[in-house]
């Protein structure tokens, strides 16, 4: 068990309702400011809050960058109905270290570094000793960059809570403390500004694209063209495969053949027909419910569809068409430290990087929106030089 308290002393100090929460500084703390919601309906808005210096093992990150991933607007509106408030996002995470602890071997003040979605794992499970620890069965599996243990105190077994918090402040900050074990090494071909969304959107496409075998001459579906479609049709093209997007927008199309990368309108059903059974595998990256029957038809027998977007139940699987020629319906979550290390060399490697919109902080809100009517190409990420100190 650890004695150490959350990222919990907080205010909002542009919100009344949150001034009782008031910073409490015992001279010890690290002042930290960011953007964070306060409930499942309110704005993002700028939060000082106190962390816990490094510890031995652990470093403190000044942000430079940080994606905008549809997984944080579910998180701050609570469609998970698991969000810990105040809610501060942020899982793409590219900085400089500040400061190491005594015990840091691996890393020095001045390297630039990645922190994904997870901060921690409890190491000694089946998973975590396999080295994966995004499949963590601790008793709070992995500690979530922001939102806390993925399996909280109340739900875990005897309500323990192996990482001694409730609640974590993310990425949309000014600076984090992390364990040197979850930190990335940003290659230096990578601008740290285009590194910082393959920590989660290229990680989550890798692992899977990975797991399942894609190689050159495969032929490879992609089900939605937005921050994780697009950054899986590069990762996937420069794996060798054949890519096909499949897309609801129509103007994508035209984008898509930009990519060099072929594209169908998903309500197209005289392509979709002519695709019939001709996919080695197909990677869904569309974020709510949908029905993957009509893609299930497009698979080769023996391969694989894989839900990575919608994490709720999915329109029901016809299983004629999966036990007819032994397809396979799938999910995968995230991607562990390896792969994500892996994605992100293979990225600077093959010279891909996501497609980018720099944004201020204070954008953070009218992005959310974007994101959700699919007005963005593809990724928004925040420039945090624009997100001014605490005082
Ligand atoms: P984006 O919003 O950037 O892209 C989603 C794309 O899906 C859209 O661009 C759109 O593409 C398509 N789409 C189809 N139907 C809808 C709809 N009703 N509303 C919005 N988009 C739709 O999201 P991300 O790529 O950032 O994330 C995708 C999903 O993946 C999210 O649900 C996120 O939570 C999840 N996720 C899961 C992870 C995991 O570990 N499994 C990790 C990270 C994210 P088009 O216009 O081409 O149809």
């Amino acid at each position: 068990m650890i004695d150490r308290a959350a990222d919990s002393s907080r205010s909002f100090e542009t919100d009344s309702d949150m001034a009782a929460d008031s910073p409490v500084s015992d001279g010890r703390m690290l002042k930290a400011v960011g953007f964070a919601a306060k409930h499942s309906f309110s704005n993002l808005k700028r939060f000082e809050f106190e962390r816990q210096p490094a510890q031995p093992n652990e470093v403190e990150i000044q942000v430079l960058f940080c994606g905008v991933c549809h997984s944080d607007i579910h998180q701050v509106k609570n469609e998970w109905s698991n969000t810990v408030y105040p809610c501060l996002p942020g899982h793409e995470i590219v900085g400089r270290i500040t400061r190491t602890g005594a015990a840091v071997t691996q890393h020095r003040v001045g390297d630039l570094v990645g922190v994904g979605c997870m901060i921690d794992s409890c190491g000694a499970c089946g998973p975590c000793q396999a080295g994966d620890e995004n499949y963590c069965e601790g008793p709070n599996s992995w500690l979530a960059t922001y939102n806390g243990p993925m399996i909280p105190a109340a739900k875990a077994p005897g309500e323990v809570n192996t990482y001694g918090r409730d609640n974590t402040y993310g990425g949309y900050a000014n600076n984090l403390v992390v364990k040197e074990r979850f930190l990335l090494k940003i290659p230096p071909a990578l601008r740290p500004e285009v590194a910082a969304p393959i920590l989660c959107a290229g990680a989550t496409t890798y692992s899977p694209l990975k797991h399942w075998g894609v190689k050159a001459g495969h032929k490879v579906g992609i089900l939605g063209f937005g921050g994780l479609g697009h950054l899986a049709c590069k990762i996937a093209k420069a794996l060798g495969a054949e890519v096909t997007v499949f897309t609801h927008t129509k103007e994508k199309l035209e984008e898509a053949s930009g990519f060099g990368i072929a594209a169908v309108l998903e309500k197209d059903t005289e392509a979709m027909q002519r695709l019939a059974s001709s996919f080695d595998f197909i990677l869904s990256t569309i974020p709510e419910k949908h029905d993957i029957n009509p893609f299930i038809e497009l698979l080769k027998r023996d391969c694989t569809l894989c839900v990575v977007g919608a994490l709720e139940p999915l329109a029901p699987v016809n299983n004629m068409q999966v036990a007819f020629h032994r397809k396979a319906v799938a999910g995968s979550l995230i991607a562990n430290l390896a792969d994500t290390q892996e994605v992100l060399d293979f990225c600077a490697k093959h010279e891909i990087g996501p497609d980018i919109e720099l944004i201020n902080i204070e954008e953070v809100n009218d992005a959310y929106d974007k994101v959700e009517k699919g007005d963005v190409r593809f990724r928004y990420v925040i420039n945090m030089a624009s997100l001014e100190a605490p005082e």
